[in-house]
């Protein structure tokens, strides 16, 4: 099937581009959206117009604060990958769809194929990944999946979650054959079965042995976890006005890609949870295409939730919205 985005699939940075030095492929880009947004220098400067072009761009702390926010993408990006939704022998895929890991913790391991505790092997950790309902949809069953309808479906199905997919092309088989590092839903994570909201965000955990692979991922969450309070601290300073909305997924079952673009509506409020909390949604026009559901979501200036008790809670991409895109429901701190 044709996809109706063709046109725009050339918008898409592949991550080999995004993760090179020179970033030439999109830092001119951020660079006319954030000079434009440097208040410090705005309020400064009577010649504040010509901040809005995007060069000459002299600023130290302007490159080095893109080059904080190009290395928190690159990290982000590290958690993100592809998931595949298989039949239960692995035989077939039903779906591809993208998921992103936003919770480790570890546990006694008493798992009865293990060859007994050796060392390293005491414990096992369980990596939450989180997606949208609509990975596990199938064909045109279920336009508007529910959790008993995502329910039935895990049953039925395997999830295989593949990380490091960031370069050529390769079809589901090969990715289940490949050496790329892989986790396999273990459970999936009943939360948000509000009867009168159209919830879609949804969490798949992982049990794995591989202590190096885990160890990896915890460093690179936690640095996801500081970086985001770092960026969140400049969107309320310097950088107040910034709109920003970046997409890291696998559209259409392809290596790894990056999306740029902004929100086109306010955010949809859509409840108040506890005393601070908010369940909302965004609607944008950064390109995705079927694959990228699930698809974790950086927008400046978010107000971020903490990865407590019920972590985070993260938006992720859902659905169309026009030629654009919208989050799934994800909870965030009213300001
Ligand atoms: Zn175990
Ligand atoms: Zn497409």
């Amino acid at each position: 099937m044709v996809c109706e985005k063709r046109q725009f699939h050339r918008d898409y940075i592949k991550f080999e581009d995004f993760s090179s030095n020179l970033r030439e492929v999109y830092k001119e880009k951020l660079f006319e959206l954030f000079s434009g947004a440097n208040s410090n220098e705005q309020s400064n400067s009577s010649e504040g117009s010509q901040l809005l072009k995007p060069e000459p761009v002299n600023s130290q702390l302007l490159i080095k604060d893109i080059a904080s926010l190009h290395d928190f993408l690159v990290n982000m990006s590290d958690l993100t990958g592809c998931l595949l939704i298989m039949t239960r022998d692995g035989e077939a895929v039903k779906n591809t769809g993208t998921g992103f890991v936003v919770k480790i913790r570890k546990e006694d391991c008493h798992c009865p194929d293990q060859q007994g505790p050796s060392e390293g092997q005491t414990r096992h950790a369980i990596v939450t990944i989180s997606t949208a309902y609509h990975v596990f949809k199938e064909g045109d069953q279920m336009p508007n999946p529910r959790y008993a309808e995502v329910s039935q479906a895990w049953g039925c199905y395997k999830a295989a979650f593949i990380l490091d997919y960031n370069e050529k092309y390769k079809t589901t088989k090969e990715l289940i054959n490949s050496s790329f590092p892989k986790l396999y839903g273990d459970r999936l994570v009943e939360l948000d079965k509000e009867p009168d909201l159209d919830c879609d965000w949804c969490a798949i955990e992982c049990l794995t042995h591989e202590s190096e692979l885990v160890e990896s991922l915890e460093g690179k969450l936690s640095k996801y976890q500081s970086g985001l309070a770092e960026l969140y601290q400049k969107s309320l300073t310097v950088y107040k006005d910034v709109n920003l909305v970046v997409i890291i997924g696998h559209p259409h079952n392809w290596s790894k890609r990056i999306s740029i673009g902004k929100t086109t509506t306010a955010k949809e409020e859509l409840r108040v949870v506890r005393s601070n909390q908010i369940w909302c949604r965004y609607y944008y026009d950064t390109l995705t295409c079927p694959g990228s559901s699930g698809a974790p979501i950086f927008k400046w200036g978010q107000p971020i939730s903490g990865f407590g008790h019920w972590f985070g809670h993260p938006h992720n991409h859902v659905g169309k919205f026009g030629l654009g895109g919208k989050s799934t429901i994800g909870v965030e701190n009213i300001i």
